[in-house]
């Protein structure tokens, strides 16, 4: 048998445009682009597409809702190569952050402007910096909307901007229903637990590491960024020299990495993923 059967992995992409998803991070000046990014988005979009044809992947893009409203050819281009459509909400703002108004609308907004656009329901959903809390109303106005899953959530307490309170690292199902799908972890020698697998840390850490966490995880999710993909982002924004790396190293240079990783696990959209193994209404 194929290793990879036996070793299921739901890959992701949450698609946005590196300044924007910079913004509440880095300085970025007020009149530096932020959404007049279409070349960017483009050219990012095409290399995941390109890449994930290659390695005959599935994958689910988390997409901006103002992304489907502005650019809607490039996410119907994505819907139509075969990949999961899901919301990242409408704009890149930490939930946290907003009037509980503005976050509920963003929840709303992204999943209606896309089922519009593509005529299909979404069903999942990913908060812009897993910025979910564990506790509170967020959830379960997202069961209200009609989504099936979330994964926003990172049982670790190394990111003052991700949603607190998460402590459990394989899927489960929260009380309204939705079913729960966290970025996996992996608990260090001292309690620290440290994420793995997506954006910065499958840049930066070494790819045997990543692989070796990875399998030992009760589920599997990694996510990437398009302009990590495709290399395309605005080169010249001012960054600290930590910055630089933690959000640039690697970027547009991943290709033996993910052949690596496509070669270890069986990818596939995170929708598919819990249809497969944790009983999602097939129908859905
Ligand atoms: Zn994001």
């Amino acid at each position: 048998m194929d290793s990879r059967q036996s070793r299921p992995l739901a890959f992701s992409i949450d698609f946005e445009p590196f300044c924007e998803a910079m913004q509440e991070s880095i300085d970025i000046p007020e009149n530096f682009p932020r959404f007049d990014v279409e070349s960017e988005l483009s050219h990012n979009a095409e290399a995941c597409l390109e890449l994930l044809f290659r390695h005959g992947v599935s994958a689910t893009f988390f997409m901006l809702g103002w992304i489907a409203e502005k650019f809607p050819r490039i996410v119907r281009l994505i819907s139509e190569a075969g990949h999961e459509v899901a919301s990242h909400s409408f704009y890149h703002r930490r939930l946290t952050g907003l009037s509980q108004q503005e976050a509920e609308e963003g929840m709303r907004r992204s999943k209606e402007t896309i089922e519009d656009l593509l005529g299909e329901p979404v069903y999942g959903f990913r908060a812009p910096d897993f910025s979910l809390p564990c506790e509170g109303w967020m959830c379960d106005y997202l069961a209200e909307l009609g989504y099936l899953y979330d994964s926003s959530s990172v049982a670790t307490a190394i990111r003052d901007d991700y949603g607190k309170g998460w402590t459990r690292a394989e899927v489960h199902r929260l009380p309204n229903g939705l079913l729960e799908f966290p970025i996996p972890t992996k608990t260090l020698p001292g309690g620290v637990s440290l994420p793995v697998g997506g954006g910065g840390y499958f840049r930066l850490f070494p790819f045997v590491l990543t692989r070796r966490w990875l399998a030992a995880c009760p589920d599997r999710a990694t996510y990437l960024h398009p302009y990590e993909i495709g290399g395309d982002y605005p080169q010249d924004i001012d960054m600290s020299f930590l910055r630089r790396l933690r959000h640039t190293r690697g970027n547009g240079r991943l290709d033996t990495k993910l052949a690596g990783l496509f070669d270890s696990f069986d990818a596939m959209p995170v929708l598919e993923y819990l249809r497969r193994f944790h009983g999602l209404d097939r129908n859905a």
